[in-house]
């Protein structure tokens, strides 16, 4: 297949997605100092956009309840795209009024899995991303609204999850104003040729709005899929320091694609992430440091960086 307006540069996004993604699915609550302290760290690595928590209720997640403090605080940092997410129009005008660069909303591909999730249909949800769109436009406009469309890839309640529903649902997404539509596969089924399929299609689609792949290793496949979205044209890939947020359906396999790894994959093919690795790795101590006894992954954190690393392209190894 000839994929159509890959942006020429060799270059991708890292989004980070630990603080977000990976804390509100570990029990513990990393205490508000640890995280501060963890994403200075990310920032010093080079990552430049992070989703740093999630605006629901407190009691409903404990971990995030500390979640506006914590954008302030990224705010702190210039040049970084600060962003949270909002399960709901409530959580994203909490997100608008806590100052964030960017608000992402989940929106469940499979049937099955967005009444459970959200006690929704995805016909309503695309509802709640017009209301969003219409708020932002009204009281920050500069802001990104971005959808995730999770379980794109497959569905642990309904199974398999027709391609067709994905881009259909996709479509109404940018229709109803969401700057970025990317996909997620939250359930680790997707394999690299399904990624490159949906990928292509959601290119068709959407054009520059087709957003980032969202990737999980449950299986072993991530960084695979990551790189099969790749070469479809996809430069922005959502990943997790550690692969925090383990899976409980795969004891031992991280749940989110591991930042590490990830930028460790991309940097050796000379693809431009801007992060630097060794700090990347200086990263892991913070977020050891603030969720004592939680596994956290990755293979080139384990073996190391090779003999006379630095990144092709680069000097910042
Ligand atoms: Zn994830």
């Amino acid at each position: 297949m000839t994929p159509m307006n890959i942006p020429p540069r060799d270059a991708v996004l890292i989004s980070e997605v630990g603080p977000r993604d990976g804390l509100q699915s570990v029990k513990a609550t990393m205490p508000t100092a640890d995280k501060l302290r963890w994403i200075d760290a990310l920032v010093a690595a080079g990552l430049r956009e992070i989703e740093v928590g999630s605006f629901v209720p407190a009691r409903l997640l404990p971990q995030m309840a500390d979640v506006s403090e914590v954008v302030r605080h990224a705010l702190t940092h210039p040049g970084i795209t600060v962003m949270a997410l909002a399960p709901n129009l409530q959580g994203a005008q909490a997100a608008l009024a806590a100052g964030v660069h960017k608000v992402t909303l989940p929106v469940s591909a499979s049937a099955a899995h967005s009444l459970a999730n959200v006690r929704k249909t995805r016909e309503a949800m695309v509802e709640e991303v017009r209301s969003v769109v219409r708020l932002r436009d009204a009281q920050a406009p500069g802001v990104l609204v971005e959808v995730g469309l999770s379980t794109a890839f497959g569905c642990t309640l309904q199974g398999s999850v027709p391609e067709d529903d994905v881009i259909w649902l996709a479509g109404l997404c940018a229709e109803a104003g969401a700057d970025e539509v990317g996909l997620s596969d939250t359930t680790g089924m997707a394999n690299p040729a399904q990624v490159r399929r949906l990928f292509t299609r959601l290119r068709a689609e959407l054009g520059d709005r087709a957003g980032a792949a969202h990737m999980h290793n449950t299986r072993g496949l991530g960084l695979a899929n990551c790189l099969a979205a790749y070469d479809v044209g996809v430069r922005t890939f959502d990943a997790s320091l550690g692969g925090l947020g383990g899976c409980p359906y795969a004891p031992g396999a991280s749940g989110n694609v591991v930042t590490e790894d990830l930028v460790f994959m991309f940097e050796a093919m000379g693809v431009d992430t801007g992060v630097n690795l060794h700090r990347l790795m200086a990263a892991r101590a913070p977020l050891q440091a603030g969720l004592p006894g939680e596994p956290i992954y990755g293979m080139t954190p384990e073996a190391g960086l090779p003999k006379g690393w630095a990144a092709a392209g680069t000097a910042s190894g």
